[in-house]
């Protein structure tokens, strides 16, 4: 009730079908013959696809070296969800659009970032801490534990699954504790991670997922393509309130001002007995 006597109609809107967008630096795929051959198309195309395979979501794709990183304003007023790939790069992404992200997660807007996007801009930020971690690239398998199984992002998923390979990441990790702790996870080099997790943001669902090493064919695992899609649908944003930090008009009829009656009675002092006319000297008085 409140939002709806102060919000204007356009702002209200609420969304009648989930519109994502799958952002990637697509660099890697560029660069390195190894991870084009898993990911022709891109990581943020693999990941698109299987998105839309999922059904009742319109999924679209951006990348860093587009015009404003694929992230216009306009773009990111119709987007749901956005999930952030990123690994290289993160120093590229200009401070102005992690900005304008920023403000549409608090707006309502969900937020999906996945794997080295820990230490992406728009993820420190929204964190307010480091989110370091360790990290070793070798032949490590993980072994992931569902640790909330009543949690929508794990619907499908069991005790556990595993990546046979993945990059190891592990504690500590430089996060605020989450507000939702969804997976651990155990290295074969003996490491444990919090690897999936999730936080509020203004009016905004963040979920962190640790895999996705570009080298490894992690995101066309089904275990893995079922945890991001159950993660989209979960953050899917349910609002757009913009901040206006609206001055409210009372619901309630309001007992007299009693500053009023005092203002009042100076007013009438001051007709009987008027003050002088005091000039204070300006510093353009010589002019
Ligand atoms: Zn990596």
């Amino acid at each position: 009730m409140l939002y709806s006597a102060l919000m204007k109609p356009a702002e209200m809107s609420l969304p009648t079908s989930t519109n994502v967008l799958v952002w990637s630096e697509f660099r890697h795929e560029k660069a390195n013959p190894k991870v084009a051959a898993i990911y022709p198309g891109g990581i943020h195309e693999t990941i698109a696809a299987f998105l839309r395979r999922a059904g009742g979501l319109n999924v679209s794709t951006a990348w860093l070296d587009q015009p404003e990183h694929g992230l216009t304003a306009d773009r990111l007023a119709g987007t749901d969800v956005l999930v952030w790939w990123g690994h290289m790069a993160h120093g590229e992404v200009q401070d102005e659009i992690v900005q304008r992200v920023k403000t549409r997660v608090l707006e309502g807007m969900g937020l999906l970032v996945l794997h080295s996007g820990h230490y992406a801009k728009i993820f420190k930020a929204l964190m307010g801490t480091s989110c370091s971690l360790k990290r070793r690239e070798s032949s490590d398998k993980e072994r992931l534990w569902n640790v909330n199984p009543a949690h929508p992002i794990t619907c499908g998923i069991g005790d556990y699954f595993e990546i046979p390979a993945e990059e190891m990441y592990g504690e500590p990790f430089g996060i605020p504790a989450p507000d939702e702790l969804i997976f651990i996870s155990w290295f074969t080099g003996g490491e444990v991670f919090r690897s999936g997790a999730t936080w509020q943001r203004g009016h905004g669902r963040i979920f962190y997922f640790q895999p996705g090493h570009e080298t490894y064919p992690t995101y066309h695992q089904a275990e893995v393509q079922r945890v991001i899609t159950n993660g989209v649908r979960w953050a899917r944003a349910t609002v757009n309130l913009p901040d206006c930090c609206p001055n409210a008009p009372a619901l309630e009829s309001l007992p007299p001002d009693p500053q009023a009656t005092v203002d009042h009675r100076l007013a009438g002092l001051g007709a009987r007995n008027p003050p002088r006319q005091r000039r204070i000297s300006s510093p353009i008085d010589g002019l």
